[in-house]
């Protein structure tokens, strides 16, 4: 397959990073948002951190130039009629990624692969959607993308060889090293790196040692390069929470119990980062 045109669904945290990594490079990007306002703010983060990544002497201007002139931005689904692999990014929400996958199903071509960024949604559910469940795969970057090296390639109950083979070499054309995973909830990352955190958030809920305590003892003693807490709060403690609640449904065990700390601080509004408060305070 002659693979150069990549669409991107979502211009949010997860899909201006993919659509910033397709065009630079060397895609054409189609990016789709539902509002103006998202595709704008998405564009203007893909811009600024391009910038960045000149003063810093990673790129040249001529490059970076390329790069943004490569993406397409779009509120209409149907543009991505053009792509021959397409990312889907929108919200942690099954139903707007069931409504997302049955719709491209009917714009995009039938050889077109259809990926989605989930962290936790049931690949082979998604598949099951559409007409084409071999030509569906998850793709699974990490954040921030331009940085991070990993890509989780998942694999559905019905993903053919080929497709896999496209997405694997497409990830490491993108700069990324792609590791297989088969589907499960969580798959792999989340599934070790999320009961983790919320043992973390158990042993500050028991007064075992603070959040700054805690974090420390991950930084010195296990030269993490930050601490369990740190990354939650980066990550957003509702996104913390989704995740724990897919582990404990799908996987049943009461082992995966989300800590009672955890959905108190998400029911206050403290989400982290994103919000000014999580474990820690932010300006
Ligand atoms: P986000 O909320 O920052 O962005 C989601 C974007 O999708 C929003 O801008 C929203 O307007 C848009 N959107 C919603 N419905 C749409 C539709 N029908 N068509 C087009 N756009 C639509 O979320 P995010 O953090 O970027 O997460 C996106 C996906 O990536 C989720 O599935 C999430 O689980 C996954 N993910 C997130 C992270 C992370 O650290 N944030 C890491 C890995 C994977």
């Amino acid at each position: 397959m002659n693979l150069d045109t990549i669409g991107v669904i979502g211009a949010g945290t997860m899909g201006n990073g993919i659509a910033h990594v397709c065009a630079k490079s060397g895609y054409k990007v189609v990016l789709v948002e539902v509002e103006q306002r998202f595709l704008d703010r998405g564009l203007a983060t893909i811009t600024k951190n391009l910038a960045r990544e000149v003063e810093k002497g990673k790129l040249t201007a001529t490059d970076r130039d390329a790069a943004l002139a490569r993406i397409h931005p779009s509120l209409d689904r149907k543009d991505l009629a053009a792509c021959q692999l397409v990312v889907e990014a929108a919200s942690e929400k099954f139903e707007i990624k069931q409504q997302l996958f049955r719709e491209l199903d009917e714009i995009c071509p039938q050889e077109t692969i259809l990926a989605s960024n989930t962290s936790s949604i049931s690949i082979t559910k998604l598949a099951g959607q559409t007409k084409r469940p071999d030509r569906v795969i998850g793709m699974h970057f990490f954040n921030p993308v331009p940085m991070m090296k990993l890509v989780e390639v998942i694999r559905g109950i019905a993903t053919s060889d080929a497709t896999f083979e496209a997405v694997k070499s497409t990830s490491e054309k993108l700069g990324k090293t792609p590791v297989l995973v088969n589907d499960a909830p969580g798959f792999a990352a989340n599934r070790i790196l999320l009961p983790m955190i919320n043992e973390a958030i158990y042993a500050v809920m028991e007064g075992v040692a603070t959040p700054e305590a805690v974090d420390e003892v991950f930084k010195l003693g296990m030269a993490h390069p930050m601490g369990p807490l740190t990354l939650a709060d980066f990550i957003g403690l509702d996104v913390c929470l989704d995740i724990m609640r897919v582990l404990h449904s799908g996987l049943g065990d009461s082992k995966y119990r989300p800590c009672p700390l955890l959905v108190r601080m998400v029911d206050a509004g403290w989400l982290g980062r994103k919000s000014g408060r999580g474990f820690y305070k932010y300006e």
